[in-house]
């Protein structure tokens, strides 16, 4: 089984250096949250996620849920876990103390999500999109929904879902089927079937809020006919109790490749009560509340599962014995694997690329706060813009990586990652829907390259390049040769830029063909970028804590010499254009 000890000294060390950014820093509602109270939360996240939640990783992988006359099982265990998680509060994080939340901002929320991603997705994803359903229906609901609905979601009572996927519409929701009739007291009928439904049914909570897309009668085809509406899974009566069962079943559950004790479902609506939310028509965009926030945390699921995947690779390599390092003193037997380059390479490959996530993650945490609260409109507005530009990377990039780590965590345990015995392939496969589910990694990279770097006249990547150019500006021999090296991946990552804003007007299959690789650029320069603000805070604060500074900095070099120059790769693959892809004749 794995092992895993949640990196609260970065975290803290994140949170206590990296913090002062003016904006975020102007945020009255935050001002208590001081480093303190994080870390008492932490340590307590730590507990429950070391301690109770990671055992159910294994057990839920080898005990699936079922289906059991019509109702979803979840595995041994689950339930006491899930009893203590929100017993503990922990589903109440993040949100508004109102509905009876605790208020803390995605900074903190941030690292607990890495946490139980690392821990168990399996059993994070029953929580997690109940935190995507309290986000969407906070922002775009009726004060009497948001009161009906909210405590209890808040609580972990109830949960949520997100019913977007049938079985002819993945990527294209404009196929949509599901059908929505408006009825005389201004319900709806919510008759369709929804495929792939994250914690589609199960017997952790009371009761299930989802929120579906679907067509009202009179609404027009296509992605402009698309409304949202709340469909519980029991009828919610006026004073707020569970009242009769609503017309939602499950059809079957999917058997899959990884987090197998998460409870992916069929489900059929048929003739079910739903409620409306936003405007008619304009569902897509209050569906997207809730995914562009999902998107981050799956960003953040990759990441976790990397942490997890990084530190049993270390632990393995300090007990495995084979071969002579190449600097070996010892005359007889062999040596820890951890003496050779190559292992060591790959620990600090995955090391380096951890690290400088988390690093970027919680500056978009801090961005993503900005962009709701600010009192300034024009600092509220830049910020989301950021936040725009850079979900897609961090969706996609974390996710990607996350694979990259994961099979390099099962090729450091040779044999033993292959087999079951250690858990390694159970990362890896736990892993592989990260880069497929809140719209593929391809259609991310899709989105950034079509539509965020033309939107507002594509000056958003132009105003993020220059935020890094001012951050960059700092002085001292010893980061030097880092601004140097950033200096040239910007004016790479500019030039790549420019060449995808042609190529979207003039030759759309060369910037449809280059937008992975674009994408891949974007996230390596802007994780570059959180090291650098990194290093800064290493060498100026290195004499009062030189052992964590000294592995920060040779962790940084690791990446700028070994990580960043695949920017370059990058850059000479896409801009080869895409004729001799499109010409090509398949057989
Ligand atoms: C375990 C699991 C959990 C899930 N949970 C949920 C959930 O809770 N709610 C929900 O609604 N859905 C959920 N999904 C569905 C998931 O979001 C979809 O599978 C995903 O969005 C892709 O859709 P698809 O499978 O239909 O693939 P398709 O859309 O058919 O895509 C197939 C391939 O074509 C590519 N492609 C598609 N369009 C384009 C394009 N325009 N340009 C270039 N390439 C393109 C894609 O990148 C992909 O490689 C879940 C799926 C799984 C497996």
């Amino acid at each position: 089984m794995t092992t895993y000890t949640a990196p609260i000294e970065d975290m803290m060390f994140l949170f206590e250096k990296l913090r002062n950014n003016k904006n975020y820093n102007d945020l009255e509602k935050y001002k208590e949250v001081t480093p303190d109270l994080v870390k008492n939360i932490l340590e307590e996240a730590a507990k429950i996620n070391q301690n109770i939640i990671l055992p159910l990783a294994k057990s839920g992988d080898e005990n699936p849920t079922i289906l059991e006359n019509g109702l979803v099982r979840t595995p041994p265990g689950y339930k006491e876990a899930y009893s203590k998680f929100i017993e503990d509060g922990w589903t109440s994080l993040s949100c508004d103390p109102k509905y009876g939340g605790q208020g803390m901002p995605k900074t903190v929320s941030a690292f607990f999500d890495e946490m139980l991603s690392a821990a168990s997705l399996s059993f994070k994803l029953y929580s997690e999109l109940s935190i995507g359903a309290y986000n969407c229906i906070n922002h775009h609901a009726t004060d009497s929904i948001k009161n009906k609905f909210l405590p209890k979601i808040v609580e972990g009572k109830w949960s949520g879902t997100m019913c977007l996927t049938e079985p002819v519409c993945g990527t294209d929701l404009g196929l949509l089927k599901t059908k929505a009739v408006e009825q005389k007291d201004g319900t709806f009928k919510i008759s369709g079937q929804k495929i792939f439904i994250t914690s589609g049914d199960h017997d952790l909570t009371e009761n299930i809020v989802h929120l579906v897309i679907a067509r009202a009668s009179d609404s027009p085809p296509g992605t402009k006919g698309i409304s949202l509406f709340l469909v519980p899974k029991f009828i919610v009566n006026d004073d707020g109790s569970i009242g009769s069962k609503n017309g939602v079943s499950t059809g079957s559950i999917e058997s899959k490749m990884g987090i197998k004790g998460s409870a992916t479902c069929v489900l059929n609506f048929d003739n079910a009560t739903g409620y409306m939310i936003g405007s008619k028509n304009k569902g897509l965009n209050s569906m997207f509340t809730m995914m562009n926030l999902e998107r981050i945390v799956v960003g953040i699921q990759g990441l976790g599962i990397s942490e997890i995947a990084y530190q049993n690779s270390l632990n393995y390599s300090k007990e495995r014995k084979q071969g002579k390092g190449n600097n070996s003193k010892s005359n007889n037997g062999a040596d820890f694997i951890i003496e050779h380059a190559d292992i060591r390479k790959s620990l600090l490959n995955m090391k380096s690329i951890i690290e400088g996530e988390r690093a970027l993650c919680f500056w978009l945490s801090q961005q993503t706060e900005v962009s709701l609260y600010h009192k300034d409109e024009n600092i509220r507005n830049e910020a989301a813009d950021l936040v725009s530009l850079m979900t897609p990377v961090v969706k996609s990039f974390f996710t990607d990586m996350g694979m990259e780590i994961t099979s390099s965590a099962m090729q450091i345990h040779g044999g033993y990652g292959y087999t079951k015995d250690q858990g390694i392939e159970q990362l890896y496969r736990d892993n592989r829907i990260t880069p497929i589910y809140e719209g593929t990694n391809s259609v991310q990279a899709i989105d950034l390259v079509f539509r965020k770097l033309s939107n507002k006249n594509g000056d958003i990547i132009n105003k993020y390049i220059n935020l890094i150019k001012k951050d960059i500006k700092v002085s001292g021999e010893k980061i030097k040769p880092f601004v140097k090296k950033m200096e040239e991946n910007i004016e790479l990552l500019e030039k790549f830029s420019n060449w995808i804003k042609e190529k979207v007007q003039n030759s759309k299959d060369d910037a449809n063909a280059a937008s992975n690789d674009y994408l891949n650029v974007l996230g390596l320069v802007a994780i570059a970028h959180a090291w650098l603000k990194v290093l800064e805070v290493s060498f100026k604060d290195y004499e009062n804590n030189k052992k964590f500074y000294e592995d920060k900095i040779q962790t940084a070099n690791f990446f700028f010499k070994r990580v960043l120059p695949r920017v370059e790769s990058y850059y000479l693959t896409a801009t080869s254009g895409s004729k001799y892809i499109m010409d090509f004749k398949f057989n």
